[in-house]
């Protein structure tokens, strides 16, 4: 397509390099901020600098965070002995979604999948025992997703760590098989959480 604007052109392409954003709908967005006044533009462009530049992970769990620990981490009132291993940060948005969980997180960055070459040393296992040798953590729940790579993933932590003494547990299973848990509903996770049951081998 020809823009009449090489600013016009460059702010389209930019757009539409998001995902799921296609050039009619990134043209369409970027005519839409040209209706508003300047300062809506102007906002929403400081607020993307601020995310990429400002964000930092929590040193503790690797969930986003404005500090070097986050608000879950640094909260004296939340369960040191549980620890919920996730995959991704919105697993532990999810998660906190439901009101029904007061321990710590963990969140791996991932799951082991060999088809998308990605091994245990991509993800922050180094961080699990990191936590387990402090001697506080008394239960590790797996909140991974119930597909193979879930289950390999936890298999793997399970298999490293079974040694130590701390308990394994597993989030139910009312989610459907395959389910990412991100698009799981609250209710079913809330429940899921609340009534996890003990990983044994057999997953
Ligand atoms: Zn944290």
């Amino acid at each position: 397509m020809d823009y009449p604007s090489k600013v016009l052109s460059k702010a389209v392409e930019e757009i539409a390099g998001l995902p799921g954003i296609g050039k009619k709908s990134a043209l369409r967005l970027a005519l839409h901020l040209l209706r508003q006044p300047a300062s809506q533009g102007i906002s929403l462009g400081t607020s993307i600098q601020n995310l990429v530049t400002d964000i930092k992970y929590c040193k503790e769990c690797h969930n986003f965070s404005d500090s070097d620990v986050c608000d879950i981490c640094s909260d004296e009132k939340r369960n040191d002995e549980l620890l919920c291993i996730v995959e991704d940060v919105r697993d532990v948005m999810a998660i906190e979604n439901t009101g029904k969980y007061k321990g710590k997180y963990l969140v791996l960055g991932g799951k082991i999948s060999p088809m998308e070459g990605i091994g245990p040393s991509q993800l922050r296992i180094g961080s699990i025992e990191k936590k387990l040798n402090e001697g506080v953590v008394k239960e590790l729940i797996f909140a991974l997703s119930a597909t193979m790579e879930g289950d390999t993933t936890a298999y793997y932590i399970y298999k490293k760590f079974k040694s130590l003494q701390v308990m394994f547990s597993s989030i139910a299973r009312g989610i459907a098989v395959g389910d990412e848990l991100e698009y799981a509903d609250e209710i079913s996770l809330g429940r899921s959480i609340t009534n996890r049951t003990a990983y044994n081998e057999a997953g």
